[in-house]
């Protein structure tokens, strides 16, 4: 950059995005997978701007970001109570899943609620849910009160940014955008995405951080691929040979 052009995204504190969200507007933010672009998952304005600053293909749903509560021990907060807004059914499956990952890069697709907006599930009757570890992302959250639509913070089809400095590079001289700075995201790659919403088998939709075998040790969970009545092993999935996001 020439000493004389000013960067177009400017740093700035989480007061000032939590009002930009209630404002209806567009942040980015990190995770500890990713950075992410948000807006109100209540608001259908603020998501609908999502899909023209990333050049995403309508109907493409995307994940709701909701906070963990802030307790000192972890074991003990209650997920029930913060999934029941959104969805409309809880397996025990699930159950298992939240107490053992969450906070953390999980995400699972579950019936929704009937709150629950179409613009952001793309007309689905089911809803993906996660609850970030990160904890500028957890304190953004807390202070929102409200979850947060938060696909990566790039334009589709390119690589999903890890730092401040990506996201100010992928959207320089386009969009105007708040970028909450947190540093470099320590893991680096999109959230594991389970599909439980059928109610029987859990389904792997996208790997990523958390692999079918640490789930089914941890869990007892199996994973199944999509349309697939085998289960991942414990040792042929690993975050290794897990591709970077492209959407
Ligand atoms: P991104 O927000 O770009 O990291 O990606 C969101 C991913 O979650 C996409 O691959 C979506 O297809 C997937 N996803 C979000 N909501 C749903 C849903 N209701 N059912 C199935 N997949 C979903
Ligand atoms: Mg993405």
């Amino acid at each position: 950059m020439s000493s004389d052009s000013k960067p177009l995204q400017s740093s700035v504190g989480i007061n000032e995005v939590v009002q930009t969200l209630r404002d209806g507007g567009l942040v980015t933010f990190p995770t500890e997978t990713v950075y992410g672009l948000g807006a109100d998952a209540k608001n259908p304005e603020a998501i609908k701007k999502i899909f023209s600053a990333k050049g995403r293909p309508l109907r493409h749903p995307f994940i709701v970001h909701l906070a963990a509560p802030d307790k000192f021990d972890q074991s003990q907060i209650d997920w029930v109570a913060l999934l029941a807004p959104w969805v409309s059914d809880l397996s025990e499956d699930t159950i298992k899943l939240v107490n053992t990952f969450w906070p953390g890069p999980l995400t699972l697709v579950l019936k929704k609620d009937q709150s629950v907006l179409n613009e952001l599930t793309g007309g689905q009757n089911t809803v993906a849910i996660r609850a970030p570890a990160h904890p500028i992302t957890q304190e953004l959250l807390r202070k929102f009160k409200g979850g947060i639509v938060a696909p990566s913070a790039n334009r589709f089809g390119k690589a999903s940014p890890t730092s401040a400095a990506d996201v100010r590079h992928e959207f320089e001289g386009m969009l105007d955008l708040m970028v909450l700075d947190g540093g470099d995201c320590e893991v680096g790659i999109e959230s594991t995405i389970i599909d439980l919403s059928s109610g029987d088998k859990a389904a792997l939709l996208r790997p990523g951080a958390r692999t079918p075998g640490e789930i089914l040790s941890k869990t007892g969970v199996k994973v199944y691929l999509p349309g697939d009545i085998k289960s991942i092993g414990v040792d042929n999935q690993t975050s290794s040979d897990t591709p970077k996001g492209i959407w």
